[in-house]
């Protein structure tokens, strides 16, 4: 029975429990025995981002990864320019904090063709990618739903993932890979293989999807509420040699509407039973 209670890979996102601040998120999660911490930026703000660091550690938990840099492309040069800078103050916050990793949501704009995103996505990731590796803090890119291209990634598979970060073979830039994103892809346990093989397999973010999905962004489930194979797609990340948390990410208008304390409680429960 002590397997079933073993929580020593549980991480959760902060976005998860929206509604607590940065303070009452490492307190109530550490106090609940999660073992690591993924920091949405936001929840830094006007903080002491080395002292927030530092009050993860005395608890305990494992600061997992930072979230989120990227959204490179942009028509105009300008805006390119402001969020490369953008993301480099990202690095360093995160090095600040003890994070060893920011994910990418790579962006995408619909006033371009999504070529051409993805070109500008490359070529921003070119841009940081050595600032990255002297602060010591790795790069995952992280698929999105195609449902997402027009606006927040033109990255929308694990092979388009794969193949930058093969592109790039770097130690310092790997991939994300987020259920929600690519539970579909009848390629997916071949380009998880492959994402191992290379050793890029950088993340691994869970939830479900719900049927119907009432909200594009903000309607995820609870692990065991939808239809993803959550269990199997985890297999397919353990045994293509990926050792690192599963991170609970749910954007979810109607749990965040609901007492913090019994959400936290439920996701424990449904990480024993369905990741
Ligand atoms: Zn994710």
């Amino acid at each position: 029975m002590s397997e079933l209670k073993d929580l020593s890979k549980l991480c959760l996102h902060t976005i998860t429990t929206k509604p607590w601040s940065i303070e009452e998120a490492i307190d109530k999660y550490a106090g609940a025995g999660v073992k690591g911490i993924s920091v949405w930026r936001d929840t830094l703000n006007e903080r002491n981002i080395s002292e927030i660091g530092d009050r993860i550690r005395k608890l305990d938990l494992k600061i997992v990864s930072t979230v989120r840099g990227g959204f490179f492309p942009a028509p105009a040069e300008k805006s390119r320019h402001l969020v490369i800078a953008d993301n480099l103050l990202f690095i360093e916050e995160s090095a600040v904090l003890g994070s060893p990793l920011v994910v990418l949501v790579c962006g995408a704009s619909e006033k371009q063709p999504l070529s051409v995103s993805r070109d500008q996505i490359k070529r921003g990731i070119e841009t940081i990618l050595p600032y990255a590796g002297e602060a010591g803090v790795k790069l995952a890119i992280e698929p999105l739903q195609p449902m997402y291209a027009d606006t927040r990634s033109a990255i929308n598979t694990m092979k388009q993932a794969n193949e930058i970060a093969e592109y790039f073979n770097s130690p310092f830039l790997g991939v994300a890979v987020d259920v929600y994103h690519v539970w579909w892809d009848p390629d997916l346990e071949y380009e998880i293989q492959r994402c191992g093989k290379n050793n890029n397999l950088f993340a691994f973010h869970i939830c479900d999807w719900l049927t119907p999905t009432v909200d594009m962004l903000n309607d995820r489930g609870l692990m065991g509420n939808g239809c993803i194979p959550i269990r199997k797609i985890r297999q397919w990340m353990e045994s293509s040699g990926f050792s690192g948390f599963n991170e609970v990410e749910i954007f979810s208008n109607k749990h965040w509407a609901e007492n913090q304390d019994d959400f936290l409680e439920r996701i424990i429960r449904a990480y024993l039973e369905h990741s």
